[in-house]
């Protein structure tokens, strides 16, 4: 799996976006609907300046301590070699040779200095700066420096030194003197040269890149310390000058390299934001600049992002220097001179790739839309707060407009939409407020029109109760919704037991109690919403009288029934019979009455006309 060099862990990050800020090439992005900030690993440069940043620690690089054990605990020969800064980096060893014997008590077999390096590549550097043939060149040292060259800055990639790294070169001289099959493990305070090993077929003579930190987590957790430990130097050939590499001038010093402000021909600068304008100016101006530039990312291998955090620079630029001095006291010069020529022949030169990762610029419409959009149209845009990260508004619509940020980065912009968001949140809490008093007036009256609806119910359950007749409510699927005692006592014992367990037979299937004609009467009644009244109806031996009638449209049906044969019903029944027939009677008395009423006046009426007529004939 490729480990990514750097990393940020979510569940520590704060979405603070300082490493946002700190990135000198836009590589901490923060996208769209996302909250957390992302590296792309195409564009990081391994400078290790967002580490630095990071106050939770969310920032991580890929740890190497793993692999070096491994290779540790193999049986190839193991050798360490050590970056010149290690003396600024352990200030709490007081012998630097106690840190050697600490190195080897890991396992090493053998510890070299990469200041020897150092000695040979800059006299490469001092030879090619020497024989100037019109080319201005960049140091290509400092791993971050030749990265970002090459992803943002390609045009300058012939500019860079085609020269080897003192890493490799002390790599080289280590192979070439115990063998091909060593394993080297570089031990420094880059982090980007852990990516260079794996990424560069001329950087393969490495085998693993341990930081300071990772040396320091090592030794504790093999608790090793130098109270019980003797002293062991360097082995051979040990740097000269070289030991003042990790200032950023140390390489052109170990050379004697003109430096003079008048007659020299190398500028050199260090930190991010030195380094940002050089590699601009050089690439703008150099035919104006006329000088070769040395550049260091960090301010010095002193402060590289592999070593503690927290390292005051001038303290450690002493250590550097006063350990420089103590190496010279007593320093054989002859011997170095010899074993610088016993490594004459090697080649130290280095090619570079064109790795372009710059995006299309963004029209001047598109950044116009962001500080719009923003609400920094009207503003002068070439300043801002920089809490975004970014050193103005417009270049901060200018990463927005090119999709490496997003607009809610921009503290007023976001703190404007906090503030409607709280009025708009405002505003549904009180609409919420209102319609939760509402809600609450109508459970009240709900309630309370239950409390009647569940009292007349009762009422009308009891009433139901009171009546001889037979009550009985159903439902569309013609299941029971109420019944009272007269209709269960029609039914007979079985219904009766029934009651017992389901009062009111609620629930019951209607065709599983009553024969099937009184099944049709129902579903007539509730099919056509046309009531059936007063029919008798055959039930085993008895006789039922019949009304059904339509309560509530297609739902809901009831029905009285009696029993023609209970005395009751019946003296009832043939006193109402026998009015009716007395009324159909008198009815039709009545109408005969009328009809021989009407007769007889229309005889007397004819009679006398008769006589009449009679009469007047007669005279
Ligand atoms: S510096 Fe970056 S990674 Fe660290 S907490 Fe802030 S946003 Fe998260
Ligand atoms: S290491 Fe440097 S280039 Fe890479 S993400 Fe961090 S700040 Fe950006």
């Amino acid at each position: 799996m490729n480990i990514p060099l750097i990393e940020i862990k979510k569940d520590k990050c704060n979405v603070c976006y300082a490493c946002v800020r700190s990135c000198p090439v836009n590589a901490i992005q923060v996208k769209q609907n996302q909250d957390f900030p992302e590296i792309n690993t195409d564009w990081c440069i391994g400078c290790g300046g967002c580490l630095n940043v990071c106050s939770p620690k969310a920032i991580v690089y890929r740890d190497s301590k793993e692999t070096v054990k491994e290779i540790l605990k193999s049986s190839a020969k193991v050798a360490a070699i050590v970056g010149p800064s290690i003396s600024g980096e352990f200030d709490d060893i007081t012998d630097y040779r106690k840190f050697v014997q600490m190195i080897r008590h890991l396992g090493f077999d053998y510890v070299n200095e990469v200041s020897f390096g150092v000695d040979i590549i800059s006299q490469e550097y001092k030879k090619l700066f020497d024989d100037f043939k019109g080319k201005h060149y960049i140091t290509s040292i400092c791993p971050p420096i030749v990265s970002l060259i090459e992803k943002f800055h390609p045009e300058l990639i012939d500019n860079l030194a085609p020269l080897s790294s003192p890493m490799i070169a002390t790599a080289k001289v280590v192979h070439k003197i115990y063998g091909e099959d060593t394993k080297v493990i570089f031990i420094g305070p880059c982090i980007a040269a852990k990516n260079d090993i794996k990424n560069n077929k001329e950087w393969s003579e490495v085998d693993e890149v341990l930081t300071f930190v990772e040396l320091r987590q090592l030794f504790e957790e093999f608790n090793i310390k130098e109270n019980n430990l003797e002293f062991s130097d360097f082995d051979s050939p040990l740097g000269y000058k070289g030991s003042l590499f990790p200032i950023s001038n140390g390489i052109l010093q170990a050379a004697d390299i003109d430096e003079s402000l008048l007659t020299g021909k190398v500028t050199t600068a260090e930190g991010k934001s030195n380094i940002l304008a050089a590699v601009g100016q050089f690439e703008q101006s150099i035919d104006y600049i006329k000088q070769n530039f040395n550049l260091f990312y960090c301010e010095g291998c002193l402060m590289g992002p592999g070593t503690s955090r927290g390292g005051k620079k001038f303290i450690r630029r002493t250590l550097v220097t006063e350990y420089a001095n103590k190496r010279l006291c007593d320093f054989d010069l002859e011997d170095w001179k010899k074993n610088i020529k016993a490594f004459d022949a090697f080649d130290h030169t280095r090619g570079f790739q064109v790795n372009d990762q710059r995006l299309p610029e963004p029209t001047e419409d598109e950044i116009q839309e962001v500080l719009k959009v923003i609400g920094k149209a009207d503003y002068d845009d070439n300043v801002g707060c920089e809490a975004c990260g970014y050193k103005s508004c417009r270049d901060f619509a200018y990463s927005v407009s090119k999709g490496l940020a997003k607009p809610d980065m921009c503290i007023t912009f976001s703190l404007k939409n906090k503030q409607e968001y709280i009025k708009a949140l405002k505003k549904s809490n009180d609409d919420l407020a209102k319609i939760q008093n509402q809600l609450k007036q109508s459970e009240k009256i709900a309630r309370n029109e239950q409390t009647k609806a569940k009292e007349a119910s009762e009422t009308i359950t009891a009433m139901m109760q009171k009546l001889n007749a037979g009550v009985l409510i159903v439902d569309e699927n013609l299941k029971i919704v109420q019944s009272n005692e007269g209709f269960i006592n029609i039914l007979g014992d079985e219904a009766r037991e029934i009651n017992e367990i389901i009062p009111g037979l609620v629930g019951a299937d209607l065709k599983t109690l009553l024969p099937v004609q009184f099944y049709k009467m129902f579903s007539y009644v509730l099919t056509n919403n046309d009531d059936v009244l007063n029919r008798d109806v055959h039930f085993g031996e008895g006789l039922l009288n019949v009304s059904i009638f339509t309560i509530r449209k297609d739902k809901v049906v009831g029905a009285i029934v009696r029993d023609m044969f209970s005395p009751e019903v019946r003296s009832e029944e043939v006193i109402n019979r026998v009015n009716d027939v007395i009324d159909e009677n008198l009815s039709l008395v009545q109408q005969i009455g009328f009809i021989l009423g009407e007769g007889a006046a229309k005889t007397e009426k004819m009679l006398n006309s008769i006589i009449e007529s009679y009469k007047t004939k007669k005279k």
